[in-house]
């Protein structure tokens, strides 16, 4: 049932408000009106208006009560008094704690990894304990393993920020200067041979940045993952908890994985098994594909603060597009001294033609297309929104007017339809 309205809430200490946005172009509006609130660990600013938009999923939390409006249409809008905010604050002061005695030490700071299967509030966790360290004045490392529903730069990608304000209410944490590598598809099974290595990449790249800098090594590192975590989901999770060298597992309402890890993992890593909050919402396939969709949308056209991406013709022989990966052979087909695997890492060219319309390319720092493509940070993204045969060229859109910089592309699985 569709609400419209003016609602007026009353929460309690310890209790949060539930509400989600559903119909197309709809825009809610929230306001604190008295007392002290947070959305996922950010704090809301009394008498100043939060805008949500379709797909929006939220909860407004408060530990000492408050008043809350709410303007437009909700689909759901409901105040729950069973949250597991006061179990999420004692691991963010259990990690606290580490972090004190990091800096007395100066040894590296709690890294600490999230994880549980699909739709259990993984990302949700992640920012409140990012938001509730950088609060405290910490300059925790965020890294999203997630390259189907991660928050950093476009799916299809693993990434790391150093956190230095809470998240924004409408746009999440900024994303100034990220480190982003490109994957292509949205699930690790495509590929768990490149998955495996850009993820070890990341995890050497950020130990080597916490060398020189102290605040961000003692604040430590919260890592959200995939929630994939059966199978092969399972042995990827292991090897990045390896590659980071984690000292805190946090498993989000699984028992099963919870026991395995605890089976498996060194006996200084803690594995903690944590409840889920009643208030996730679940999401199917299609409403997945619109997050990612809008992920891309927002990457081009930005989220509140407009961008004004360019768009401009390329000729193909001006392009050097790749893709990662050759088609898998049996060992015995492959050259002398070469892994099957090592083919799932190779670069590939891909000639230019119209199977690229709508497709992303992740523009690498890379000038070679050799492997230390895959070890270089991308620069950032463009996608192909026409392909003209006859002229050999391509319509590109992207953040940065033309040229493209002289280096190579990396092809993405994923796809954007420019309508905008
Ligand atoms: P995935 O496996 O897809 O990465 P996840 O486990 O990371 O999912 P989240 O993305 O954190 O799950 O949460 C799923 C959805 O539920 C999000 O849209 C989030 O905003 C919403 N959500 C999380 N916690 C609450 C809550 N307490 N009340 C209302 N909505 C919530």
């Amino acid at each position: 049932m569709t609400e419209v309205q003016l609602q007026e809430f009353k929460l309690e200490p310890d209790s949060e408000l539930r509400f989600e946005v559903e119909s197309k172009n709809e825009k809610v509006v929230l306001e604190v009106k008295s007392g002290y609130a947070e959305l996922f660990g950010t704090e809301l600013v009394k008498n100043k208006p939060y805008e949500f938009h379709t797909g929006a999923k939220v909860a407004v939390f408060t530990w000492h009560g408050c008043t809350v409006e709410l303007r437009g249409r909700t689909e759901v809008s409901y105040v729950a008094k069973e949250t597991p905010m006061v179990v999420y604050l004692n691991v963010h002061a259990a990690l606290e704690q580490q972090r004190v005695a990091a800096e007395q030490d100066s040894t590296r700071g709690p890294v600490t990894m999230v994880v549980g299967p699909g739709d259990v509030g993984k990302s949700t966790l992640t920012r409140i304990l990012l938001n509730y360290a950088v609060r405290m004045a910490r300059r925790p490392i965020y890294v999203d393993l997630d390259v189907g529903q991660g928050q950093i730069s476009v799916p299809g990608t693993i990434g790391a920020l150093l956190v230095e304000r809470p998240a924004s209410i409408e746009e999440g944490f900024s994303q100034q200067a990220p480190l982003v590598y490109h994957f292509g598809h949205k699930s690790p099974d495509e590929n768990l041979e490149l998955y495996n290595t850009i993820v070890s990449r990341l995890a050497e790249v950020i130990a080597e940045r916490c060398e020189h800098n102290k605040k961000a090594s003692t604040s430590g590192v919260i890592i959200n993952t995939c929630g994939w975590v059966k199978g092969a989901g399972y042995k990827v999770l292991t090897h990045a908890a390896q590659a980071f060298e984690v000292d805190v597992i946090l498993v989000l309402d699984n028992e099963r994985l919870y026991n395995e890890l605890k089976r498996d993992m060194p006996k200084f890593v803690k594995v903690v098994y944590l409840p889920k909050s009643g208030g996730v919402v679940e999401r199917s396939t299609s409403q997945r594909a619109e997050i990612r969709d809008s992920r891309i949308r927002e990457y081009f056209y930005g989220k509140r603060t407009p961008y004004y991406p360019h768009s401009f013709d390329v000729k193909f022989s001006d392009l050097k597009i790749y893709k990662v990966g050759a088609p898998s052979l049996p060992d015995s087909c492959m050259p002398l001294g070469m892994r099957a695997e090592e083919a799932l890492t190779k670069l590939v060219p891909v000639w230019a033609s119209p199977a690229l319309a709508h497709r992303l390319l992740a523009v690498s720092f890379s000038p070679a297309a050799d492997e230390l493509a895959l070890h270089s940070n991308l620069a950032g993204f463009v996608c192909v929104t026409a392909v003209d045969s006859e002229r050999q060229t391509m319509t590109i859109l992207s953040p940065q007017p033309r040229p493209l910089p002289n280096t190579i592309l990396l092809l993405s699985e994923l796809q954007y339809m420019d309508n905008h």
